[in-house]
């Protein structure tokens, strides 16, 4: 039964990147469609490399219908990243970020020890006065400073100052 054949050639509609892997017909309602542009195969190439067309479009429904572009690109992540690393898989990107922002937090850690380590040094030196880290015009560079290191030369509060102007490390984006 049921011969109500496609003849009807596709007006100028082209496939999504699915159908057109799969070679088949990209109906109205096709649930690759939206997600998966014929300029971009590559990306249901992957897909369907590592999840299956099946299980992919499962997904995909499975999900509300205003999230399943987010849903497909993250399908997409997971199976380059798949491709890329066979054994880790996305999961070594996120490892790799982990240790990253540890020790990131361990040298921001550091670094803040390092900052109340030199206040508690200028309050003790300078009890009642808040002191200006304003450098002065000529300050002699770095390899001037004298060898034995007297404690009571002005540049070494130079110095201090110095490892102040640190950058701050920017979130990871
Ligand atoms: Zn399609």
């Amino acid at each position: 039964m049921g011969g109500s054949g496609g003849a009807g050639g596709g007006g100028g509609s082209t496939p999504c990147a699915a159908c057109k892997l799969l070679r088949r017909r990209c109906a109205q309602e096709c649930p690759f469609s939206p997600y998966f542009s014929p300029h971009e195969p590559q990306k249901f190439a992957c897909v369907h490399k590592i999840f299956g067309a099946s299980n992919v479009s499962k997904m995909l429904m499975e999900v509300p219908e205003n999230q399943r572009a987010d849903a497909a690109s993250s399908l997409v992540y997971e199976a380059n990243a798949r491709i890329r690393d066979p054994v880790y898989g996305c999961m070594g990107a996120i490892s790799a970020l982990q240790q990253q922002a540890q020790a990131l937090q361990a040298e921001l850690n550091a670094v803040r020890h390092e900052i109340t380590r030199y206040r508690q040094q200028e309050s003790a030196s300078a009890p009642a006065e808040t002191t200006t880290t304003t450098p002065p015009p000529s300050s002699p560079p770095a390899e001037q400073r004298p060898s034995s290191s007297s404690k009571a030369s002005p540049t070494s509060t130079v110095a201090t100052s110095e490892s102040k102007d640190r950058s701050y490390w920017s979130p990871i984006s």
